[in-house]
């Protein structure tokens, strides 16, 4: 049996066209330059912790706890201005966890679907885990000059890489990392399949709700628009597989309705 649990490790702000970016006429909206307030939306950031009988799995860090009293500091003034982060009280993935009765030196696999800030942005919390992977393309992209990714967070973590195909954590089928890259370069998702077949797919940032997927809407930042729709009609494929039983993205306030799946 599998069992995953979707964990709310805070939230982020951006731009209402940052999501969905082809319903919006100004081209360059999602950055939210000149658009002022009105314009801003809160979305969630999202940890999956995957109760596996191999092994103990976490998807993504969320923020750091830094983040409540030095937030200029730590997410550096152009993400700050950009998609301001807010962790309340008890949303760290480390007290998530707790919550669950775990402590990070318990978790075999923390999986990073990519290297963005509040998708690894509360990797000190979890450095005790027992391996840090994230995908070869993923952190070579993340170890160049971008301001994108903010290397003080992890240079000194060890983060081991998995090869940019398809890739069987246990080998045997039951947790695929595919890469599904667009977003970023070496975004990867992660398939979970139990018994009799069924799965889900938690897919990160390549979409941020079932439109992006079901009716193929790029999100307004990308690395690759190409990429990215290839990554999205793959992902369209498998929600409408019969054994697909949900697919997760990280921003999606909608997945809350399904927080404790057993596969
Ligand atoms: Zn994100």
């Amino acid at each position: 049996m599998i069992k995953i649990h979707v964990l709310r490790v805070g939230s982020t702000q951006v731009d209402e066209a940052l999501p969905f970016s082809n319903k919006s006429k100004n081209k360059l909206a999602f950055t939210g330059i000149f658009r002022g307030k009105k314009h801003q939306i809160n979305v969630p950031v999202t940890s999956y912790l995957i109760e596996h009988p191999k092994g103990l799995i976490l998807i993504d860090t969320g923020w750091d706890t830094e983040i409540r009293t030095h937030p200029l500091k730590y997410e550096g003034i152009a993400n700050y201005f950009a998609s301001p982060g807010k962790l309340p009280a008890n949303e760290a993935v480390s007290e998530q966890l707790e919550k669950l009765g775990y402590q990070s030196s318990d978790i075999d696999y923390v999986i990073l679907t990519h290297m963005d800030i509040d998708h690894v942005g509360g990797i000190r919390l979890v450095k005790d885990a027992k391996h840090i992977l994230a995908s070869q393309k993923e952190l070579q992209a993340a170890s160049k000059l971008n301001p994108r990714y903010l290397r003080r967070l992890y240079k000194n973590i060890k983060i081991e890489t998995f090869p940019n195909t398809e890739y069987d954590l246990f080998d045997d089928v039951s947790v695929i990392l595919l890469p599904l890259p667009g977003h970023s370069e070496g975004m990867t998702g992660i398939k979970i399949t139990g018994d009799w077949n069924k799965f889900v797919v938690i897919a990160g940032d390549c979409g941020y709700g079932r439109d992006s997927y079901e009716k193929l809407i790029l999100p307004g930042i990308t690395w690759n628009k190409k990429a990215e729709l290839a990554s999205l009609k793959k992902l369209q494929n498998l929600a409408l597989d019969k054994n697909c039983q949900y697919v997760y993205l990280t921003h999606d306030e909608e997945q809350y309705q399904h927080k404790e799946v057993i596969l």
